[in-house]
């Protein structure tokens, strides 16, 4: 085992004689778990844009991130941990995402890459984009830039790694008694609709509705008159 390893996860609370180190550690399970976890994340393999190609180049053998176990980038959802969502995120592909996201097991992790998918970027507010995927999946680690380097990329991940560092076995919330509800797939209509703001969207065209009958019974009112 090497010493970066044995410093992960081993607690220092603990003294090992001298002899033993190298083949003994003594660690919690929190910190076994979680070593567990940060050192295999697999990320689901798909791009979107021009963040992709950063993203493709870091998992080539320059910057290899192999290096931190995202060994092998997977083809499906069943087996991923990891969302990077590399590029621009049109409203065409947000219901894809959204259920490719629904489609992972527990526990996952979700990192927006690059200005677009963290806010809409050079195409924020424009016709045919979202502004930030956090709009309709939870994320963890947001990397800016335009496109952000693959050290920058690395960098997200580490700080990834640093997150699931930080959690507990007790806490997390795939343990948790009440079952994670999925995340309603959006419906790409005449424009994207998220059916989470189903009520708010009746009520606003309720309340036009009524506004438009009333400026047609004035019109009609000053018509007869
Ligand atoms: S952030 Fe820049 S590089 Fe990345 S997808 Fe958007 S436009 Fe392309």
């Amino acid at each position: 085992m090497s010493d970066m390893r044995r410093d992960n996860i081993n607690n220092t609370r603990y003294d090992i004689p001298p002899e033993l180190e190298g083949q003994v550690a003594i660690t919690t399970l929190d910190k076994i778990y979680n070593w567990g976890r940060r050192s295999s994340l697999w990320p689901i393999m798909f791009g979107l844009a021009c963040c992709a190609i950063e993203m493709i180049c870091t998992a080539a053998s320059r910057y290899d991130f192999a290096r931190f176990g995202m060994e092998i980038m997977r083809p499906s959802p069943r087996q991923s941990d990891l969302m990077i969502v590399a590029g621009t995120v049109t409203k065409k592909m947000v219901p894809q995402i959204v259920r490719l996201y629904n489609q992972m097991p527990e526990p996952k992790y979700v990192v927006a890459m690059g200005a677009c998918a963290s806010g809409g970027g050079p195409f924020k507010e424009g016709y045919n984009v979202v502004s930030g995927i956090d709009n309709y999946i939870p994320v963890d680690v947001y990397i800016p830039g335009c496109p952000p380097t693959p050290q920058a990329l690395i960098h997200g991940l580490i700080t990834l790694q640093r997150l699931i560092d930080t959690q507990s076995i007790k806490r997390v919330r795939w343990y948790g008694k009440d079952p994670i509800p999925e995340i309603p797939v959006p419906v790409l209509g005449p424009d994207l609709m998220d059916p989470r703001q189903y009520e708010l969207m009746r009520e606003v065209a309720a309340r036009r509705k009524a506004e438009l009958e009333a400026a047609e019974a004035v019109s009609a009112g000053s018509v007869e008159a």
